[in-house]
Formats: structure tokens, sequence, C-alpha cells
């Protein structure tokens, strides 16, 4: 197998439901582009038959399917890094498993990659997701927008393209728990956007629980801003100055007016939110302080168990 032109990386958990669907559609679509292709799908610790599926499709096409089982869920941004370690292609595609993403646009993307950019981003046209997961992911575009230097349409689209270049840069950063579109935004030198189209997920469900939902956009706003740290030294610095002009007035008002006993409860008042707003610091401390810790252990970011591919 030489280094094909186009590689598409397809992180796989729990998703033995969909995948023959996925195969159905996909290697069609990429045939139909009359260019050399490989997919390499991550198997990303799944507990079902995942993994078993996947390897019966590598047995059906070896020439042009690699396969990555992690030896334990890494988390689909980490389990895409593993796929562009072992990526061979010029162009890079990210696919989801779930048919979200139709895969007959990965020609859309290839063409717009050939007439020069390095990324090639996506913004879903019509988004087939519950009402919930679009305000939210609409709220969290408009703060990324905000606070970090990465300007895209629409971050929660993983159908993106990355050129050789890019992806070389993503796989020299050694940082754990990353946004790959925001990380490859940052080290592309020429991105460009298309529309995609979008659709319901195809079998099974959402992988993202509320809380991991919380986690990513927490990886995305701390890995690529420093701003809540800044925001939250700048409202100390507010309400500290506020609350020494506040000490003044009451000493004051105290010499001149005498003591008052009733303005107690406005004192608790105060104190409670100064711990809330303490509090809320801390946890933002601990945000960052739990970002070095990662770093400095130097974990892998995900072990392998086995790749299936040919011999060379
Ligand atoms: N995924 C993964 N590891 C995880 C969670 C998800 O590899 O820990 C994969 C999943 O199999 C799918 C893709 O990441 O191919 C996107 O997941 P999902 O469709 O559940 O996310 P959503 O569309 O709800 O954002
Ligand atoms: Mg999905």
């Amino acid at each position: 197998m030489n280094a094909p032109e186009v590689s598409v990386i397809v992180p796989v958990y729990n998703e033995e439901e969909g995948l023959q669907a996925l195969y159905d559609r996909l290697y069609p679509a990429l045939d139909a582009l009359g260019t050399s292709y490989e997919i390499v799908f991550i198997n990303d610790g799944s507990r079902d038959r995942s993994a078993a599926i996947l390897r019966q499709q590598w047995e059906r096409r070896p020439d042009v399917t690699r396969v990555i089982l992690l030896a334990a869920n890494a988390g689909q941004h980490m389990a895409i890094m593993a796929g562009f370690e072992k990526c061979r292609g010029q162009i890079v595609v990210t696919l989801d498993a779930d048919l979200q993403n139709p895969p007959e646009e990965i020609g859309a993307l290839v063409a717009k990659m050939r007439e020069g950019y390095d990324c090639v981003g996506s913004i879903r046209k019509d988004r087939h997701d519950s009402a919930f997961r679009r305000y939210a992911s609409k709220a969290m575009n408009r703060i990324r927008e905000r606070i970090t230097h990465v300007k895209m349409t629409d971050q929660g689209c993983m159908l993106r393209a990355y050129s050789r270049s890019v992806i070389d840069a993503i796989n020299s950063c050694e940082e754990v728990n990353t946004f790959i579109p925001a990380l490859a935004y940052t080290l592309a030198q020429n991105p460009t956007e298309i529309e995609v189209a979008h659709e319901e997920r195809h079998a099974g469900e959402s992988k993202y629980s509320i809380y991991s939902l919380i986690r990513l956009n927490f990886d995305l706003m701390t890995n690529f801003s420093i701003v809540p740290l800044q925001a939250f030294s700048m409202t100390g610095i507010i309400i500290a100055l506020l609350s020494a002009f506040f000490v003044i007035f009451l000493l004051a008002r105290r010499l001149i007016v005498g003591p008052e006993a009733e303005g107690l409860f406005t004192l608790f008042g105060i104190a409670f939110f100064l711990i809330g707003v303490t509090l809320f610091g801390v946890g933002m401390l601990g945000e960052y302080v739990g970002r070095i810790y990662q770093q400095v252990r130097h974990r892998p970011r995900y072990i392998v168990g086995a790749v299936l591919e040919k011999k060379e």
C-alpha cells in the first residue's frame, strides 16, 4: 500500500449497529472519487462487537482499510490523534462513524483542498440534533468566538479535511485533551469552510452525555484561551476595590451615625457572595493546574492494542 492521496479517519466507539451502513456508503463514495485512498478506523476501546466488525471489514478490504484497536477508551479526539499518527494520505479527512456527516460530502472537501487550502472546515446546513444540543452548541460557539482566536462558524462538525503539513504539525503537539478542529485551525495557514449536509444519527445513540459535553467544552476553552483565568482575576480586582470602598463607608458611618445591628444580614449576603466568587476562582485555577498536571506526567495519550494492516 503506497501512500494514498486521501486518508479518512473514523473513530469508533460502541457503533456495532451502524458500522455496516457506514461501510455501505463510505467505500462507494471513496471509490467514486477515482483517487487512491485509505480508511483508518480507530476502535476507541468499544465494549460491544465493534472491534470484531472492524476486523471483518479489514479482512474484506485490506488494500484500503487499516484498523487501530486502542486498548481502552481514550475519547473521540485522542482516538483521532491515533489515526493522524498512523495515516499516510496527503489529504486527511475526519468523519464520524454514525453517518451524521454524509460520506458523499468527502468529494467536496477533497475538491476544495485541491484548490490549495490547507484546512477545510464545514458548516452543517440543517442540523439534525436535539434542540438542547443545537442551542447549547450555538451558545458555546459564541463564547469561543469571543475568548479564543479560533474563527470557526460551526465548531461541532467533525467532517473536515486537513493537509499533510497540518497533520504533521498536529502530530508534533504533545498536549493531551485537545480539541482537534481548533488545534488544526491554529496551525493552518490558509483555512476555509464549506457547507455540508447533516443527517440524523443512523443507529445507536450519542456517545456524549451532558457531563462529557461540558468536559469537551472545557478542553476547547481552556486549551485555546487563558481568558477564563484573566476574567477571574479582573473580577477579583473589581470586587476587591468595591469592598474596600464599602469598608471605608461602613467605618465612616459607624463613626458618624453609630453602630447598626440590622446591617448584619447584608454583611452575610456579601460574605456569601464573596465565598461563591472565591470558590469559582479556585475551580478555575484547578482547571489550569489540572492541565499542567496532566501535561507534566507525560502519559501516552492512548495505548494501541493492535494494528490491522497489510504488510508492505
Ligand atoms: N467516539 C469515540 N470515542 C468516544 C466518544 C465518541 O471514538 O469516547 C466517536 C463515535 O463513535 C462517533 C464520533 O466519535 O464516531 C462522534 O460521536 P457521537 O456521534 O456520539 O457524538 P455527537 O454526534 O453526539 O456529537
Ligand atoms: Mg454523532
